[in-house]
């Protein structure tokens, strides 16, 4: 057995020879290293500290605010000290079902959702309690491969055309699903997506639920950017698939709570069994999410006049800044699709490659690199989102401002036009500028 890098030759397994599914697990975890997103967070923060000018566009993370109802729920129960039981909060648990219910229209019960240490836990334990293939479409969020590589899962990556938007399509999903229809597969969609951007409409949810139903698909249906889908007219998939759907969302993206870890599988009661083996997991692993964050999370799902209007102006703002990024990088030469919610853009610059090859950039990873060096945009590279190497794509996360400041100018009146960017959201202006500028010399 090869010892990972660094690692010290005291605690090198010696007398091993062969390797057992478990010592596979071990391997598979030293090939990994820090994930995407968090990673290049650390990067611009430790440039940032050596007086480097850095624009944040790397993680994408809720620029606004927690909400004040929820800061004061978290103040007035900083005493609870007891262990909650696995599943959760009984009475977050039944705020969840009143969401669900209020802006889906779907019936559940507490006992159908499961509450964890942010929605990424939950889509890790769904990988070990559930036996199928993982399908995801190209581009996907950093860490569902990842989390499937860790197990040794295997990732059937679902092939995307920019003219659909990079986005699953009910015809590609029956195509792969035909090659072998009989084989357990778990499907994640994510709607508003990252990294794009892209909403699926109605229809489209409809035709992929056909489709998951014939060949009876596990949908897991990553719903976390739902409350920012700037139309505010999100639809969960479980309304077209409800047997087959489970629906993941949290508090990070639209309740700026990111760093607070707390996301929420809601199950079908056909899958009653996974989550009880999801739970097993949890109940030995992690035990329960935070006690005082699970009692402060609950004004989050109660919604309110408040939360409405916290939402709405979230909205409006992020709806804005995509217009003025995807304007902007248009006009540089980058190719996007239209951005219905969240926080991201994924252009690809593509029709600039003779130009970026003559100054020795031919892969995203390169394009990256050499952007945050010349310019001080940090940004991920298109090839950690499984998009092919050599497409000179990157994902930004249009999120480096002062969300609670812009919010206020907005509340005290201020009309959301290109000075209000400028005055509110400048780094992300500025940042989107020196990129443009930089693609463009
Ligand atoms: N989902 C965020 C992103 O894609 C970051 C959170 C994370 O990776 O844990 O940037």
């Amino acid at each position: 057995m090869t010892p990972a890098d660094g690692e010290p030759t005291e605690f090198r397994a010696t007398g091993l020879n062969h390797v057992s599914p478990a010592i596979q697990l071990n391997l598979n975890l030293r090939s990994l290293g820090l994930s995407a997103t968090l990673e290049i967070n650390e990067r611009s923060a430790a440039l940032a500290a050596e007086g480097r000018k850095i624009y944040k566009l790397g993680l994408g993370q809720s620029p606004f605010p927690v909400p004040d109802q929820l800061q004061r729920a978290l103040q007035d129960n900083a005493h609870q000290k007891d262990y909650l039981a696995v599943q959760g909060l009984p009475a977050l648990r039944q705020s969840i079902c009143d969401y669900l219910k209020r802006t889906q229209d779907l019936d559940f019960d507490p006992e159908d959702i499961l509450i964890g240490p942010g929605s990424k836990e939950l889509m890790f334990l769904i990988q070990m309690a559930y036996y199928g293939d993982l399908v995801i479409p190209r581009p996907s969020w950093v860490s569902y491969a990842p989390q499937a590589q860790i197990i040794g899962r295997p990732v059937t990556w679902l092939e995307t055309d920019p003219n659909e938007a990079l986005g699953v399509t009910a015809d590609r999903l029956r195509a792969l699903c035909a090659t072998d229809p009989e084989r357990p597969r778990l499907l994640i969609l994510n709607s508003p997506g990252n990294p794009t951007g892209f909403g699926y409409s109605p229809e489209a949810l409809s035709e992929i639920a056909e489709v998951a139903q014939e060949y009876r698909l596990l949908l897991l249906s990553d719903e976390i950017y739902g409350g920012v889908q700037f139309d505010g007219k999100h639809q969960s998939m479980a309304r077209y698939y409800r047997g087959g759907t489970i629906i993941s969302d949290g508090i990070s993206k639209w309740a700026g709570s990111g760093g607070w870890r707390l996301g929420f599988f809601a199950f079908p009661k056909s899958l009653a069994w996974l989550r009880k083996a999801m739970s097993a997991a949890a109940s030995e692993t992690y035990t329960s999410v935070s006690a005082p964050i699970q009692h402060a999370a609950i004004p989050a799902f109660e919604g309110g006049a408040q939360m409405e209007l916290y939402l709405h102006r979230s909205r409006a703002i992020l709806g804005a800044l995509a217009d003025h990024v995807s304007s902007r990088l248009t006009q540089a030469g980058a190719k996007l699709n239209p951005i219905r919610g969240g926080f991201y853009a994924f252009p690809v610059f593509d029709a600039l490659r003779d130009q970026l090859a003559a100054r020795g950039i031919t892969t995203s990873a390169q394009l990256t690199r050499q952007l945050l060096e010349d310019t001080g945009v940090a940004t991920l590279p298109g090839s950690c989102f499984g998009r092919p190497d050599t497409e000179l794509s990157l994902r930004l996360a249009y999120v480096d401002f002062n969300g609670a400041a812009a919010l206020d100018a907005l509340q005290a009146g201020e009309d959301l036009d290109a000075a209000f960017l400028t005055r509110h959201c400048n780094r992300v202006v500025e940042g989107i500028e020196a990129m443009a500028r930089w693609v463009e010399a």
